[in-house]
């Protein structure tokens, strides 16, 4: 399929440039900005806060959208209703840029993007289309201009729709959020080696189409699969819950008392607990020195919810089997692949739940805090269902009424090994894994050792550094 990737900042020009080339070529325009519009939009329309990642995912999955008209003048279509109009307004704009920092609301749009790229000749246009969404596309382009051109444009498109507003706010909002779209964590907008950079700032609309059109060769039109005007998106279905036995009360209580006391006598401080995703679907990685490992991070982090994977061997005694099984517990018989319980885990993650793996597979005793070969559990769960890792790190072999500290790091993606064949992609995603692991024990020991496992003095220090 011919793809035509084009990325920049507000304002450059690129949707009207999309458009014309799209129907001078023939081919769809896909405008991926207008997908974060309407989830924007959702948000705004039922009051949810948009800094407030965790329902912003949760209200994620009452939204469809879809686009419908011709490939020249399609329509963005919002649970049903035709929103094209108000996803322009100028309040959408900014949220739009906020809704797009969150991982989930990134990677649900992300896939929508490729499942239509990869069977439509397309233009697509944003800020991640050459970076990420189609990376190994053959045309790529960054378009930019001064940002004083590009909030003229944008004032006079403002104007044109009747819309009051001061050109000194919309060149702060087009600065606000290039700022915003270049320097979020994840997938933000860069120029990527290979794209060909056009400055529009003294450039027409039709001198810059051209231009692009010069590169594109019409033999990679293909012929398109026999698919739908319309391009329909849908809402994601989900596997039926894994359910396992209820537990009793008295059980429920014994696990109370004994998570109550484990927090006295193993007192854990847990650094940087905010950056851990309250919501949907991630594999947590933790380092693994005792038996007691996974007990802050399922009290304290998981909000009860107990997906931890456990080896097969502790279901000997039918008394431990039946009390992980009550608590979300998989066992997995380890050295063999284990299809039933690969199954349940990618079942569980579909759903959108959290699992809990040391990637280690066994505890590691040795003193010398040097980390175990990895498994490629972790990375082949990940691979399979587009997870984020969220990755954990103890400082020390934890004990009883020493202080125990466990460090939270950013959550990342799999996505450069998603392209691989399975095995390489397991065995490179794998060592990737590792490498951001040992990023974080430099980091843990860093925390704990030079400013005594104080988060402020340490920003202090990196600050200065
Ligand atoms: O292109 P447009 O201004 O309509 O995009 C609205 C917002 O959506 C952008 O400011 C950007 O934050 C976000 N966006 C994105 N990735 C894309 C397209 C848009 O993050 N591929």
């Amino acid at each position: 399929m011919l793809n035509i990737a084009i990325d920049g900042p507000a304002g450059a020009g690129k949707s009207t440039i999309s458009k014309k080339i799209a129907e001078k070529l023939n081919i769809t325009y896909l405008d991926t900005g207008a997908m974060y519009r309407a989830v924007a939009l959702y948000m705004l329309q039922n009051n949810i806060p948009i800094q407030n990642e965790e329902l912003v995912s949760k209200n994620l999955k009452n939204i469809s959208i879809d686009f419908r008209g011709s490939s020249l003048d399609k329509h963005i279509f919002l649970n049903n209703v035709d929103v094209s109009k108000e996803i322009r307004q100028h309040e959408v704009s900014k949220a739009a840029s906020d809704v797009s920092k969150i991982v989930i609301v990134r990677d649900t749009l992300v896939n929508m993007q490729r499942n239509i790229a990869k069977c439509t000749n397309v233009v697509l246009d944003g800020r991640d289309i050459t970076s990420n969404v189609l990376k190994d596309a053959k045309y790529k382009f960054y378009l930019t201009a001064s940002s004083q051109v590009r909030a003229k444009r944008r004032y006079d498109e403002l104007i044109a729709k009747g819309t009051q507003i001061e050109f000194d706010t919309v060149l702060k909002d087009v600065e606000d959020r290039d700022y915003n779209d270049m320097n979020r964590a994840y997938a933000p907008l860069v120029k990527t080696e290979d794209s060909i950079e056009i400055d529009s700032t003294n450039m027409t609309i039709d001198e810059v189409v051209d231009k692009i059109c010069s590169y594109i060769s019409l033999n990679d039109i293909e012929k398109e699969p026999e698919v739908v005007n319309n391009i329909e998106i849908s809402k994601p279905i989900k596997n039926p819950p894994i359910t396992h036995k209820k537990h009793s009360i008295f059980i429920r209580a014994i696990v109370k008392i004994a998570r109550g006391l484990m927090k006295i006598l193993w007192p854990t401080k847990i650094l940087y607990k905010e950056k851990f995703p309250k919501d949907g679907r991630s594999v947590v990685i933790c380092n693994h020195y005792s038996k007691v490992d996974a007990d802050p991070i399922l009290s304290r982090l998981f909000d009860g919810k107990t997906n931890v994977v456990f080896k097969s061997e502790l279901t000997k005694s039918a008394f431990i089997r039946n009390f992980l099984d009550c608590f979300g517990g998989i066992p997995i018989r380890r050295g063999e692949s284990d299809m039933a319980a690969l199954k349940k885990l990618i079942q569980k993650l579909e759903n959108d739940e959290k699992i809990l793996i040391f990637p280690e597979g066994t505890r590691n005793m040795s003193a010398a805090k040097v980390m175990l070969p990895f498994k490629e559990g972790a990375a082949m769960l990940a691979l399979k269902t587009k997870s984020p890792i969220v990755p954990l790190f103890y400082y020390d072999y934890p004990g009883p009424f020493k202080k125990n500290y466990l460090l939270v790091g950013d959550a990342f993606t799999l996505e450069e090994f998603y392209k691989m064949k399975p095995k390489e992609g397991r065995d490179k995603a794998t060592k990737y894994i590792r490498q951001k692991m040992e990023e974080m024990r430099i980091e843990i020991d860093c925390i704990v050792e030079q400013c005594g496992g104080n988060i402020k003095k340490y920003e202090e220090m990196k600050g200065k550094m």
